[in-house]
């Protein structure tokens, strides 16, 4: 691990194991954070928030985000690589996308890092004085990720951080410490001061539980399922420290019958079978205007059969494994609960267990109809490649159906009318809105969610935001 610039054991010298959900094969012995080491990367981050990077300049900031940008692009390769293998991710996507995304991400708030301002405030008080406020940052930072898209995650917590003026531990999810490994020694290529930035591999219960509880932790910004969101919101009243949290969701995607299906089609499918449906803000649940309903479905259902699955190491896969034999479960649980309570497959539903791929967890893609609004997969996050298809007929009632859920972190909407597109931006309760597209993403666009799916964004001004603190300051001016 990483702290106070040296690559490290743990003290206690534990390691875990980290796999590659593709073939059940160990990657990598991996040192394990326990209590001590969380203390270790704090104390580190601490000294670092108050001395060096207290002192750093803005455009110092700015330059070593700049060079740690340069750094992820030179590396692509190698960064792609092993987030295939500890995630399972397809190549093609994390070579051609999440990768030089990450790197964009840091360019983007190394911008950011000149151009924070506070403000001179003109004030009525009786008497003379002169006002003003300190944008200042909130101090150290705890980043606690998730699996499913572990490096782009990392790098949405930690770019506004740092051009903040904020340390930060990060704590990857156990599931895959990889690219965060790789993303310390870069940290320091780069030239990091020692302690500016920590990284903590280690498991949620413990690594991630004492970074959440600590004292000296001015912040939790983290991205996972909404239970830990909530044992991290209760862990953050020992000192009140802020949090962000992006959690879990399960989007509609509304299709009204005059949409360009030629979009529609493929549009809706990867909106829930990216990253084999391990995305938060997928489009889980799929409302189709009646009057197409048949059509769309079996387009859906040939589209859908057509992915093809395999070892993201192969270039031409296009979804690969779920993460583990634990989600595999899961997963597996939802689709029989699916088959219970009455809704029909249209595709998908069973392992894949030939050639290759008998050794890996991998679902095919996976639709439902006959779902009825209320069944358990139509209003919990499967977390898989499973869309529940569902007939509407009126707008309002379409609206209505989208927002039965607790969850409120994307909606998608395909039409042709701009009315009936604005409408449905509008309406839902959602924290973003797709409209004639799905899952698309900017640095500068913040992206977070309604009720349940948290509060708090990435990217974007308002992520910037979060990692900052405003100071009032009142000069006596008066003779
Ligand atoms: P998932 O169920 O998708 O694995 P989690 O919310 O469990 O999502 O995990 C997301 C991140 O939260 C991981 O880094 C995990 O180690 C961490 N985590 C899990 N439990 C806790 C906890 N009690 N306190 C802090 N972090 C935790």
């Amino acid at each position: 691990m990483l702290i106070d610039g040296e690559l490290v054991g743990s003290v206690s010298g534990k390691c875990f194991e980290t796999w590659n959900p593709a073939t059940g094969e160990v990657l990598a012995q991996v040192a394990e954070a326990g209590r001590e080491d969380i203390d270790r990367a704090v104390g580190a981050a601490r000294k670092a928030f108050q001395g060096v990077w207290r002192k750093t300049k803005p455009s110092d900031r700015q330059r070593l985000l700049l060079r740690l940008a340069d750094l992820i692009e030179r590396n692509v390769d190698e960064l792609a690589l092993l987030e295939v293998l500890d995630s399972g991710m397809p190549i093609s996507l994390a070579r051609s996308s999440l990768i030089p995304r990450a790197a964009e991400q840091v360019r983007y708030y190394a911008g950011w890092a000149t151009k924070i301002n506070g403000e001179t405030i003109d004030n009525s008080a009786p008497g003379d004085f002169f006002t003003y406020t300190l944008r200042e940052p909130v101090g150290v930072v705890g980043a606690i990720v998730p699996w499913n898209s572990p490096f782009v995650i990392a790098i949405w917590k930690l770019a506004p951080a740092l051009a903040a003026g904020c340390t930060v531990v990060l704590k990857p999810a156990e599931q895959t410490p990889l690219t965060a490994l790789r993303l310390g020694e870069l940290v320091l290529e780069a030239g990091f001061p020692s302690g500016v930035v920590n990284i903590c591999p280690g498991f949620g219960g413990e690594a991630g539980a004492a970074l959440a509880e600590h004292p000296d932790v001015d912040k939790i910004a983290f991205t996972g399922s909404y239970k830990t969101g909530q044992s991290i919101v209760r862990a953050s009243a020992s000192n009140l420290k802020r949090v962000s949290l992006e959690l879990g969701g399960k989007s509609p995607d509304i299709v009204f019958a005059d949409a360009d299906l030629d979009r529609a089609i493929p549009g809706t499918a990867w909106a829930m079978f990216r990253l084999s449906g391990q995305i938060c803000c997928g489009g889980s649940r799929l409302f189709v205007e009646q009057k197409i309903y048949d059509r769309f479905l079996s387009k859906l259902s040939d589209f859908s059969a057509s992915i093809k699955v395999g070892n993201g190491l192969n270039p031409t896969s296009e979804m690969g494994p779920l993460i583990s034999s634990e989600q595999f479960r899961r997963v597996s649980g939802y689709i029989q609960s699916g088959l219970e309570q009455g809704a029909k497959l249209v595709c998908g539903g069973e392992r894949l267990l030939t050639g290759d791929l008998r050794n890996g967890y991998f679902m095919p893609p996976t639709v439902f109809e006959h779902v009825k609004p209320h069944n358990k997969i139509a209003q919990e996050e499967i977390f898989g490649p499973v869309i529940c298809v569902i007939p509407f007929k009126e707008i309002d009632e379409v609206i209505a159906l989208s927002n039965n859920t607790t969850y409120g972190l994307a909606g998608g909407v395909w039409t042709q009318n701009v009315q009936k597109a604005h409408a449905i931006a509008k309406a839902l309760q959602s924290g973003v809105v797709w409209v004639n597209c799905f899952n698309v993403m900017d640095p500068a666009v913040p992206f977070g969610g309604y009720k349940m799916s948290g509060y708090g964004r990435d990217s974007g001004a308002d992520a910037l935001e979060q990692y900052t603190q405003v100071k009032a300051v009142w000069v006596n001016v008066g003779s």
